[in-house]
């Protein structure tokens, strides 16, 4: 202990804040990063259905398959990150084809389907999701890799990472959407792609302040040719780069997405039973239980929320009574809301949180999972009862898109960091990256299911006398839903508590 304590020490030189500078290296690489994701995602949707001319269901579909795989292929960069490339070349190389992505998401073409321009559509969202795999989970473990591992400082280094993912996350919808639904598409593509020219320049530029943190393991083994003279890294990039036209034919086929996730899902859980009841003693095992509890619902809870970008984009483009002191704002634009909510209400959360603990009131993990499931159901009710309330032959007041979106960010701050946290202590030490790629694959899941949910409210709205009334019903169901199973983990959670054996993880 006392040598890791030693060599732990922390290195006070070169601190902003108390913190390492290369801290807020990635903070600002990360915000340029999410501002492109964010500030393209908030136009995604409107620019399938308003440009290409796609149904609501096939726009729903396509969203889903690509949200579901931006999410599915950091497992995959993570592996290639931790075995070959290192975090810091993973993260760079990742940036460039994110970058490209958005500049081929510029050719706009005339609108409608089929064509040159479509085909460039597919290929800057391939482009984005292979750029993601090798981005978001490297970023973050860098963020790590800056602090000895007793170091104090490592859980609110991850806080203020957070604010820099919901900086970008506010300011992109707000920029590129802007830009996008009033000037041209493109120029809300071409705003999201300067976005993450920024973050590469503050990421090379920065490279000094990273302490040499998240470099090959092996060097030597990355220089060694592989494919005839072509190095190691080399192949991996090229590989990668031509992986890109399978993803884009992926996006075309989202049904193999679903059936992928059904297949990999089935996979992790056979294996993390096998160990469970296999490999481990009594107490891991239970605790093994709990985090598949966990990993559960954590589909459930995305899937109601990722309406976010989708279905609830187009309902504020549509039904919502935008106008602002006398100017009408874009939809998109609201896209930004659970960004804001989150800087505003993520340091209330960590307060009361600490406030509940000292007098043993904190909810439990899966409570808070009950928690963010009930409120994530509210939120859609709120919207239900607001719209009815306005009537339906009104627009619905602007007020209740933000408490719906208020409700899913305190349901999101009761269960994202704290998922993410529990895998990390529910899981072995020699699980830990695989864990975390389980949870990334469970929010996967749960954005196609998303992309169903909102399909299925364009299926039903065609040919419907009232659209609106039909996605306010589908509302209506799914958050009821989301109360229902809320409340019952809510009553399971003391259960699942027990299965974590929170007290020896203490002692050990
Ligand atoms: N908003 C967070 C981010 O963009 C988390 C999103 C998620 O886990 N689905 O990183």
């Amino acid at each position: 202990m006392s040598t890791s304590s030693t060599i732990g020490a922390p290195d006070r030189r070169g601190t902003l804040l108390g913190h390492p500078k290369g801290l807020f290296i990635l903070f600002f690489a990360e915000m340029w990063e999410r501002f492109s994701y964010y500030g393209m995602r908030a136009l995604l949707v409107l620019y399938l259905t308003k440009h290409f001319l796609m149904s609501d269901r096939e726009s729903g579909l396509v969203y889903g398959a690509y949200t579901s795989l931006v999410y599915i292929t950091p497992v995959i960069g993570g592996y290639l990150a931790d075995h070959y490339l290192g975090q810091r070349k993973a993260v760079l190389f990742g940036g460039i084809l994110i970058a490209v992505g958005h500049i081929l998401l510029g050719i706009e073409g005339d609108g409608g389907q089929g064509g040159f321009a479509m085909n460039a559509f597919w290929l800057a969202l391939a482009f984005i999701i292979v750029g993601t795999g090798f981005l978001k989970a490297n970023i973050s473990a860098i963020v790590g890799q800056l602090y000895p591992r007793d170091d104090m400082r490592r859980d609110p280094a991850y806080t203020i990472f957070y604010m820099g993912i919901n900086v970008g996350g506010m300011l992109g919808p707000v920029i590129c959407g802007i830009l996008g639904e009033t000037v041209g598409w493109s120029w809300g593509f071409g705003a999201a792609a300067i976005g993450m020219l920024a973050g590469i320049v503050v990421f090379v530029l920065g490279k000094p302040l990273l302490l040499g943190r998240g470099e090959p393991a092996e060097p030597e083994k990355l220089k060694a040719p592989v494919i005839g003279p072509v190095s190691r890294e080399w192949s991996i990039y090229i590989l990668s780069v031509l992986s890109v036209g399978g993803v884009a034919l992926l996006l075309h086929h989202h049904d193999v997405v679903g059936w992928l996730l059904v297949a990999c899902g089935v996979g992790v859980v056979a294996y993390l039973l096998w160990e469970a009841f296999g490999r481990l003693d009594r107490v891991d095992r239970d605790r093994m239980l709990a985090a598949l509890f966990l990993l559960a619902l954590n589909p459930l809870f995305w899937a109601l929320f990722e309406q976010a970008g989708s279905s609830l984009n187009l309902f504020t483009d549509r039904h919502v009574d935008r106008w602002i002191f006398g100017m009408e704002i874009p939809a998109s634009v609201f896209q930004s809301v659970n960004s804001m909510f989150i800087i505003l209400l993520a340091p209330m959360f960590a307060g009361l949180w600490i406030m509940l603990g000292k007098r043993g009131l904190e909810p439990s993990t899966p409570a808070k999972f009950g928690l963010a499931l009930v409120q994530v159901g509210l939120g859609f009710l709120a919207l239900v009862a607001g719209a009815n309330w306005a009537g339906l032959d009104n627009p619905t007041p602007l007020i209740f898109i933000f408490l719906i979106y208020l409700l899913h960010t305190m349901g999101e701050l009761c269960l994202s960091p704290v998922g993410l946290s529990a895998m990390s202590k529910l899981g072995l030490a020699r699980m830990a990256g695989l864990m975390m790629g389980v949870w990334f694959l469970a929010t996967a899941a749960g954005d196609f299911i998303a992309g169903l949910i909102a399909a299925t409210i364009g299926s039903l709205s065609e040919g419907a006398s009232d659209p609106m009334l039909v996605t306010l019903s589908v509302y209506q169901t799914v958050g009821l839903s989301g109360i229902g199973v809320g409340v019952v983990v809510l009553l399971l959670a003391p259960f699942v508590k027990k299965l974590m054996h929170l007290d020896k993880l203490k002692e050990g």
